[in-house]
């Protein structure tokens, strides 16, 4: 589903955010990315949302080299993925239901469909309640499940977080992960960036350790480890 072929990303002849790195990801798999600040995490993640482009190396979704994208096709591309970030990236002056229904009308989807979709979200996400609502209005958990719903309405077929835990306090984050634990298993890839040593080593799951732009450990049911 994912791989990075042999990916360089540098922002100038002195700032190497990631080298060299060979990785892949499988459809339907839940992987965390751990390392500390400054390691290349986000810069991974925007490799893959093909906001940034490879110095040198190839990023390749769905057989697909990314870089090779066409300037059109990347808003298509940008479908198959979500991103959910730990400041939520809400629009302030629209309401939860707004928010959410946004990330469906930029497609040429029918409002009565858009209606149907955004309502059994929010329901099932339990933020139907505090739809209309605005951003600021709402607790950090209330804010990053829109922020989820936003992400995964349109049905990625990978979910990027970074960070997603950030902001919350440990109740809250633990929810938030059982969220992401959730759409995973109706089949979404996810890659989550996290420094949450406590979520990290209770789920069990892939843990890719990230030091200085290098990938320098990859285990499954790995741990929380900077060594
Ligand atoms: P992490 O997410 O693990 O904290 P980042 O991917 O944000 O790490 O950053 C990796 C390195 O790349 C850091 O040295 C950072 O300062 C640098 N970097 C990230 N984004 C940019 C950018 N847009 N311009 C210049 N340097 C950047």
């Amino acid at each position: 589903m994912i791989s990075f072929q042999n990916v360089t990303k540098k922002f100038s002849t002195t700032i190497t955010a990631v080298e060299g790195i060979n990785l892949d990801v499988k459809k339907g798999e839940f992987v965390f990315l751990v390392g500390p600040s400054g390691a290349g995490k986000s810069t991974l993640l925007r490799l893959l949302s093909r906001e940034y482009l490879p110095t040198t190396g190839k990023v390749i979704v769905d057989e697909i080299d990314i870089s090779k994208l066409k300037s059109s096709d990347i808003p298509i591309y940008r479908r198959k993925i979500g991103f959910v970030f730990q400041d939520f990236k809400l629009l302030e002056d629209r309401t939860v239901l707004e928010n959410v229904a946004l990330a469906l009308q930029v497609r040429e989807i029918p409002e009565l469909e858009i209606a149907k979709e955004v309502e059994r979200t929010l329901k099932l996400f339990e933020i139907w309640e505090r739809r209309n609502l605005f951003p600021r209005q709402l607790s950090g958990g209330e804010a990053q499940r829109t922020a989820i719903a936003r992400a995964i309405i349109g049905k990625p077929e990978v979910l990027l977080a970074d960070e997603p835990t950030g902001d919350l306090d440990p109740q809250t984050a633990w929810s938030v992960l059982q969220l992401l634990g959730e759409i995973n298993s109706w089949g979404t890839t996810v890659v989550m960036a996290t420094h949450n040593k406590e979520i990290v080593d209770a789920q069990k799951r892939r843990v890719i350790t990230i030091k200085g732009g290098k990938i320098i450990k990859d285990r499954n049911e790995g741990k929380y480890d900077l060594h």
